[in-house]
This record gives C-alpha cells, structure tokens and sequence, in this order.
C-alpha cells in the first residue's frame, strides 16, 4: 500500500497546475492532511511579538539594521545585499543575533527555529496549528501533514504566477510563514523526544 506516500519537492514540481490542483482535491490528500485551519493566529502580521528568548533566557527581539558578515553568512542562498540594511532578531544582553532576512516574520521564524533546535520553545503554548495537549507522536505526524500540505500548494502557487496568474504575495507570505513555523514545531517535537529517550536507543532519523 503506498496511500501514505508523500512525492518529494522534485516529483511535485514536475507536475502541471492541472495536476497540482487535482492532487490537492483528492480523497487521499485529504484523508492524510491533519488540518487547516492552523488557529486564529496571523503568522505574518506583527512578528516581532512572537521572538523567543534567547540563551540564558535574556529577551530578545526584532531590530532594523546592517546584518554582519557572519549573520550574511546564516542567510545561506537568500540574496541579501551586504551593503543594505534588513530584519533580524538580536540580543542585547548577551550579543547574539539571528539570520538576516528582508521579511520581519522570516527573520523571527529562522530565530526561533535556531532556538528549537536547542530546546528553546513551549509548544503547548504554540501560537499555530492547535497542538496543546497532543502526544509528541501525534503532534510530528499532525505537522508532518502540514508541512507537505503547505508545500504542496505553495508549489501550485508558485506555478501559477510563473504562468503569469494573479497570486496575492501576501498569501504566498502566509504560506512560507506557516510552513516555517510548521518547521519550528517540528523541531521543538524532536528536540523533545530525543531528550526523552534512553541514550543507548539509536534514533531512527
Ligand atoms: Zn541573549
């Protein structure tokens, strides 16, 4: 049975607008896609005010400025000019500052998410997509589905504007910030069993 299959990102983008479009209509897409409505939340609007706190649980927060080399560096394939000024999220207490990015919520999701990866989070409390409460296994396998929901029709977008369709940026905006935040999810969730399992169980990934 091959129900649960996900296409990857290159079998995705081989498909037509047709294609996408019937994919998402499907019984199966729907039967593995936990969710959408992701909470009443605007992952877009006002970021700033959902920076986490930052090592040694100093506040941080949002600022407008020149990026430096090595947070150039962070912003890996993003084109940012060294010259020009962008969002990103900095510490004063402490000194550290998060990846550049010329989008507000952009520079708070790859903040936050440099933070999840270390254990910095409260996912019961997680602004999006109605986690509180879940099993850790339940909440991977519900983001899970979301991400590959959002990608999927983010892919479906993409391809509609390069065919020169009306697509709002805004809601391609909303798009990318909710999958970003799917990402920090996933990765609060994963920091959280690994730190719950016997050191001597290998992990499967
Ligand atoms: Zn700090």
């Amino acid at each position: 049975m091959k129900t649960k299959r996900r296409l990857t990102a290159r079998e995705l983008d081989q498909l037509s607008i047709t294609e996408l479009q019937a994919l998402l209509a499907s019984p199966q897409h729907y039967a593995h896609t936990a969710t959408r409505n992701y909470g009443e939340d605007d992952p877009v609007r006002e970021p700033g005010r959902l920076v986490y706190r930052c090592k040694s649980e100093c506040p941080a927060s949002l600022k407008y400025d020149h990026p430096s080399a090595a947070q150039l560096k962070m912003s890996k394939g993003v084109a940012l000019q060294a010259a020009g000024a962008a969002n990103f999220v900095s510490c004063v207490a402490c000194g550290r500052e998060g990846p550049p990015s010329l989008r507000e919520w952009r520079a708070v999701v790859d903040w936050n998410y440099v933070n999840a990866r270390e254990g910095r989070g409260d996912l019961d409390n997680f602004p999006f997509f109605n986690l509180a409460g879940l099993p850790a296994a339940e909440k991977l396998e519900r983001l899970e589905s979301i991400r590959y929901d959002l990608f999927v029709r983010r892919t479906l977008e993409r391809k509609r504007k390069e065919a020169g369709e009306d697509v709002g940026g805004r809601f391609l905006a909303k798009l990318d910030a909710y999958r970003g935040w799917a990402n920090v999810a996933l990765a609060l969730v994963k920091q959280g069993m690994d730190e719950k399992a016997p050191p001597n169980i290998v992990q499967g990934r």
